[in-house]
Order: structure tokens, then C-alpha cells, then sequence
């Protein structure tokens, strides 16, 4: 008999370097404010909920594998078609599909930090080099010092507008000119997860900047305010052979049934989104002016969050606070904390609990 063996397989280098994405605590009783991962507070729509369950009966066979229904859906919601469509699982899915189609070992990617802690992740897990430009001083996007660091190695910039977990937008002239001053062979993916939630004209029309500018990339998903987080499916629009290399690049049937049937169903219901997205954007204002009089100094969010940066002091006593509320926010280490916008009630205990904490 071979003795027992004492060495394990090794993962690589690139995947135990790899900083880890730590998610919101689940919500364990019903005191506690799941205000960790920005998700919408609200049920799903009930008509994504009557797709799932027609779909449901159907389970035992695989999805459509290229999500025809669902691309031609999309593809008529954005006056696109739908051959310049790409869906995923989650657009943190459609993103890895995008960073693993066009970064081959040692490529870069820019993109602004603080943003969503999954670019690094996906970058590092390719191969690739993240190369991180610190927000400007109005905790926005420095697109100067982004286009600065473009290299030959470039292969990917990531704009994530409105910013997540700042909530500060790009504006739509900052990103045309960008778009002017860097290199055509460079993939620059607008990330607009929060789309919905922002103020007309406060950041791109990314829709007119993909038609004049073919190596934009528009990626957004059904997590947020479609309120679909838990199905995971998002999307992305792109030239056509990108789009397909895109495709190409996914696990095959990635995107389950019941996700595809749920998403189209939310798009259909786009009236009733919008609805529930006003009354956030109401609680928005609300909270911002309220913890403006409290003394905090904030960015104004085009998210359905806010941001409130903490030296390592403050943090400390936030996050000890508002775990002793039940409140789950997401804090940054040496950065802040941020705070989904939810329904009035959570929203107010936010507000009392920050208001004993104001400067
Ligand atoms: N982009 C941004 C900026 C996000 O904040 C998130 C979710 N936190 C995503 C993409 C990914 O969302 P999903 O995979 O659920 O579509």
C-alpha cells in the first residue's frame, strides 16, 4: 500500500494571492437591515415571479445556451440588436467573460480605486496585471491620471459610473474625451450596474458614446434595481465580434432558465421598476439632506447607497455601532462605509444611529 500522501495539489500563485471579495452577512432574524450588498429591498416583481414558477416546471432540461429570447429582448429595450448582446451569470459573470476574452497573461487593466472589489479579483484570476488609480479628491474617477496609465500591456479600462461604493457618477463629456484620448484597441467597459438610479444627464449617455465610439462596452445587470440578485444574470453590449467572442467565452448555459425567463419578465414590467427606483431615489435625497444637517459631509450619490468615508477611527466605531443595531453595511478597511438605501424604516435607524456619531 503507498503511504498516504502528504503533499496536496497545488492551486496556482494567482488564485491563493488573490484578495478575497467579502460579501454582506446574510440577514439572520427579522431586526436585522440587510443594507450590506446593495441589493433592492423590494420583493421581485410579480411578474418575474410568475416566470419563474411557469419555468420552474420545466427544470429538467438545459437552458437556451445563446438566450435568444432574452438577447432580442434586451436588444429591443436598448434600439440594439441582438447580435451585439453578450448575458452572463451576474455581470461580475459577463465581466470575467470579458477580462478572460481579451487579457492574456501579464496584459493590464485599469481601472479607479475604490471601486467594486471584484476587478482585481477577476484581473489577478486571469493572469492579468489590475493596475488601481486612486479616485480624485471628490471621490470620482481621475480619468487624467487613468489615461496616463495606459501602457502597450493595456488591454482593458474599466469606468465604473455611478461609482460603486462612492455613488459619484463620470459625466458624459469627461468620458467622451477620455474615449478621444486613449488608444481604439483598448476595450473601455462602462459599468452601470446602478444605472437606474441615477439622475438623467448626471453621468454618460453610454448608449450614444457605444455607437460613435465601437471599443465602448456598456455592462449592467438585473441585480439591483430589477431586483433579480439572487437569479444572477447581467448583460453586455458591445460590437458585435466582441459581443460573440463574449459569448464564446462563457461556461456553456450559464445563464439558467429561470434567470432568462425572470429577466425578460422584469423588463416587461419596466413601469412598475421605475416606480419602485423613484421612491428609492425619494429616500436618496431624503437621508443625504438629513445627514447633511447632521453634520456629515458627504458626495452626492447616483447610487442606491451612500458613502461615508471614515479614518480607521471612525470606522471602527461605525462598524461597532451599527452591529450592535442589527444594521449590515459594508465597511472598507481605511477607506469608509457604505450604506444601501432602503425602505423609510431602515433608513431611519441609519439616521438615528449616525446622528449620535456626527461630527
Ligand atoms: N458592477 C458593480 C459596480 C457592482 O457593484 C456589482 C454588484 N455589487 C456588479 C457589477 C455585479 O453585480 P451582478 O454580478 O450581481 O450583476
Amino acid at each position: 500500500l503507498a503511504a498516504p500522501a502528504t503533499v496536496l495539489p497545488a492551486l496556482r500563485g494567482a488564485v491563493t494571492g488573490l484578495p478575497s471579495y467579502v460579501p454582506g452577512r446574510r440577514s439572520a432574524g427579522a431586526d436585522i437591515a440587510a443594507l450590506a450588498s446593495n441589493e433592492s429591498h423590494y420583493e421581485p416583481l410579480p411578474a418575474a415571479i410568475t416566470a419563474v414558477a411557469e419555468a420552474a416546471g420545466k427544470m429538467n432540461r438545459y437552458p437556451d445556451m445563446a438566450a435568444v429570447e432574452l438577447r432580442e429582448r434586451i436588444a429591443r429595450h436598448l434600439g440594439v440588436t441582438p447580435n451585439e448582446v453578450a448575458v452572463g451569470p451576474g455581470s461580475v459573470g459577463v465581466l470575467q467573460q470579458i477580462i478572460t476574452g481579451l487579457c492574456d497573461a501579464g496584459d493590464e487593466v485599469i481601472f479607479a480605486w475604490r471601486s467594486f472589489e471584484a476587478y482585481p479579483i477577476l484581473v489577478e484570476l486571469a493572469g492579468a496585471r489590475p493596475v488601481r488609480i486612486p479616485l480624485d479628491h471628490l471621490e470620482g474617477h481621475d480619468l487624467s491620471a487613468m489615461a496616463a496609465a495606459v501602457t502597450e500591456r493595456t488591454k482593458v479600462i474599466l469606468l465604473c459610473t455611478p461609482n460603486n461604493p462612492t455613488g459619484v457618477p463620470i459625466s458624459h463629456d469627461r468620458i467622451e474625451a477620455f474615449l478621444r484620448a486613449v488608444r481604439s484597441d483598448i476595450l473601455v467597459v462602462i459599468d452601470e450596474a446602478y444605472v437606474e438610479y441615477a439622475e438623467a444627464g448626471s453621468g454618460p449617455d453610454s448608449l450614444a458614446l457605444y455607437r460613435q465610439y465601437p471599443n465602448v462596452c456598456i455592462l449592467r445587470t438585473f441585480s439591483k434595481a430589477y431586483g433579480l440578485a439572487g437569479l444572477r444574470v447581467g448583460y453586455a453590449l458591445a460590437a458585435p465580434a466582441i459581443a460573440e467572442g463574449l459569448r464564446r467565452t462563457a461556461l456553456p448555459f450559464a445563464v439558467s432558465a429561470l434567470a432568462q425567463k425572470a429577466a425578460v419578465a422584469s423588463l416587461d414590467a419596466g413601469e412598475e421598476m421605475a416606480e419602485r427606483v423613484a421612491a428609492v431615489k425619494q429616500e436618496r435625497v431624503r437621508i443625504a439632506a438629513e445627514l447633511e444637517a447632521q453634520g456629515w459631509k458627504l458626495q452626492p450619490s447616483q447610487g442606491n447607497f451612500l458613502w461615508i468615508r471614515a479614518d480607521e477611527v471612525l470606522l471602527a466605531t461605525l462598524v461597532e455601532a451599527f452591529n450592535v443595531a442589527g444594521i449590515m453595511v459594508r465597511a472598507y478597511q481605511g477607506d469608509g462605509v457604505r450604506i444601501t438605501v432602503a425602505d423609510p424604516t431602515s433608513n431611519d435607524r441609519v439616521l438615528r444611529l449616525l446622528e449620535a456619531h456626527a461630527a
